[in-house]
């Protein structure tokens, strides 16, 4: 029986999916896509005090090819929007993106010609952390919530 038919079977489908989504959601690899102030208080999720490798997401990745999990933080202007798609671009399937604070969320007071008003109209968003900038505790937040949308993945449907 090949891989394939292997993970149409109802049985070992569930089996392997439990396997491959805990490996993946206790190895997230963040890659930081930080232009103003959001990035620096993302310097505190990483600190020791609040220690996110409690949650497996430790491994700060600054090339696209090595991380899946694509976290934006801060302004993204007209001018920065083709690298944001092209970063998202060379990231490897599976990959989820996180919007952190109102600027990358919704352009934020920047509301004018020159700064893109979500990323959701450049890239895919998974998860959106309300804030200006948000707590450390709130970023954490939402990698828990990719986490748990990790959890109801199924490996099948990245093929
Ligand atoms: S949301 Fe606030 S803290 Fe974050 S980049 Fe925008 S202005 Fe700075």
């Amino acid at each position: 029986m090949g891989l394939e038919s292997r993970l149409e079977s109802p049985f070992l489908t569930t089996t392997v999916d439990a396997v491959i989504n805990w490996g993946r959601k206790y190895s997230l690899w963040p890659m930081p896509f930080g232009t103003a102030c959001c990035a620096i208080e993302f310097m505190g999720v990483v600190s020791n005090r609040y220690d996110v490798s409690r949650f497996g997401a430790e491994l700060v990745r600054f090339s696209p090819r090595q991380a899946d999990l694509l976290l934006v933080m801060g302004t993204i202007t007209q001018k920065m929007a083709p690298v944001l798609k092209q970063i998202y671009d060379q990231m490897p399937d599976p990959k989820w993106v996180v919007s952190m604070g109102a600027c990358a969320s919704s352009g934020g007071f920047y509301d004018n010609y020159s700064v893109v008003q979500g990323i959701d109209e450049l890239i895919p968003v998974d998860v959106y952390v309300a804030g200006c900038p948000p707590r450390p505790e709130n970023v954490i937040g939402a990698i828990v919530k990719i986490q748990e949308k990790i959890s109801r993945e199924k490996a099948a449907d990245w093929r």
